[in-house]
């Protein structure tokens, strides 16, 4: 594929950074997913607006505005071949000379885009939804942030790749908070339950999309505090994440969810956020 590396477009196999940068060393750095539908980007605003979100918050000056990201990533869209991609954004703090914690006094930020084949949910899945396993949220306080320092997320997601499940659902105090890489809602008695953003959580921008279709389709929803005894007894669990989209979990930690199979509501919520991305891809 064809990447953006600190203003020039070149071949992914062929870009280099130093082992000095600070996304390298520390994990220093934030970071975007974009999904992209017949090459046009799916809700850039809010990605972007996400981006500023955290770059601010770990003193990172954006190197671009709303526009100028929005004509690197129209760029990449070009020079790639695939209609449907996923876009991968990168700000690190950029390279130092010296191994130091604290911020160099220059800082020459890296910015690095890179796109590849958008890989959509396998219609099995869809049939039959995934089975997730739990975990403690161990990561830090910060989690509303978007940063390259991803450990604590790898690990908890290679927990259910090690028991063959598609994703971790993640209890903080005795209270879900998300995925290890998706949003997580709940459905009981009729009414979707979601946690309400805070440090603790992504502020999914799927997780936004899937709350507006529930207000515009007068779906009964509530955004709350959500007990892990309350996860456990769902009658519906789904993950979320913008290359996942609506994802039904139907088996947690070995034990059903619900009847087993993706619910009603969870299929609605499939098919509306279809008919949406359908309907602004069209331009509408
Ligand atoms: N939470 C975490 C920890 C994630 O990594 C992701 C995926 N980036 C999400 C939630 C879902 O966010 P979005 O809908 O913006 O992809």
């Amino acid at each position: 594929s064809i990447c953006y590396l600190d203003g020039t477009y070149q071949p992914l196999a062929e870009a280099r950074i130093s082992p000095m940068d600070r996304g390298f060393l520390f994990g220093d750095g934030a970071y975007e997913v974009i999904p992209v539908y017949s090459r046009r980007p799916f809700r850039l605003d809010q990605h972007i607006e996400r981006l500023g979100h955290t770059l601010a918050a770990i003193r990172l000056p954006n190197p671009h505005d709303a526009a100028g990201w929005a004509a690197i990533i129209a760029e990449i869209i070009a020079r790639n071949p695939w209609v449907d991609q996923s876009i991968y954004l990168h700000v690190s703090r950029g390279p130092d000379d010296k191994r130091n914690h604290a911020f160099p006094a220059q800082m020459r930020p890296t910015v690095f885009l890179t796109s590849e084949a958008l890989v959509t949910t396998p219609a099995a899945q869809l049939a039959k939804g995934v089975a997730a396993v739990s975990a403690a949220d161990f990561r830090w306080l910060r989690c509303d942030l978007k940063t390259t320092a991803l450990l604590a997320n790898c690990l908890l997601r290679q927990v259910a790749v090690d028991c063959g499940c598609a994703e971790t659902v993640l209890f903080r105090d005795g209270f879900l908070t998300e995925g290890a890489a998706s949003n997580i809602f709940v459905v009981r008695d009729g009414v979707l339950l979601a946690p309400p953003k805070s440090h603790l959580m992504l502020p999914g921008i799927t997780y936004d999309v899937v709350l507006e279709l529930a207000a515009r389709h007068a779906l009964p929803h509530v955004v709350r505090e959500i007990l892990e005894d309350e996860v456990r007894s769902a009658d519906e669990l789904w993950m979320t994440s913008s290359t996942k989209e609506v994802l039904a979990i139907t088996a947690l930690d070995e034990r059903p969810v619900g009847s087993g199979e993706p619910g009603p509501m969870g299929r609605q919520m499939y098919a509306w956020y279809q008919d949406f991305k359908t309907t602004v891809m069209r331009g509408g």
